[in-house]
């Protein structure tokens, strides 16, 4: 499995993951395989603790991440993306160029 963003706005650190229904254990769409579930149990587990691992890594290292589910409107995740990323922008722009202040 991948372990690196969709999608990266690198100067205002936000990463967009956009997570498949089956890998990743949508609650809405994600059905456990009839045969060999023990097998599949484990493997979706393990994608889905990695996921939280992969958020929690990237939040402590500054990452603003937005996780969205491959069954949502693409438009809907775009906006919210769209959203997310100028007031950081500002952000990261006014920590690089403090005010003068006299
Ligand atoms: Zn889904």
């Amino acid at each position: 499995m991948r372990r690196t963003a969709d999608m990266v706005f690198r100067p205002t650190k936000v990463a967009v993951f956009i997570d498949g229904c089956f890998w990743h254990g949508c609650p809405e769409h994600f059905v456990m395989p009839k045969t060999n579930r023990l097998y599949w149990e484990e493997k979706i587990g393990r994608n889905i603790q990695r996921d939280r691992d992969t958020d929690n890594r990237l939040t402590e290292a500054g990452w603003l991440v937005l996780r969205f589910w491959e069954h949502l409107e693409p438009e809907a995740c775009a906006a919210t993306v769209i959203e997310a990323v100028p007031p950081r922008r500002q952000e990261v722009q006014a920590s690089k160029h403090p005010k003068m202040t006299s």
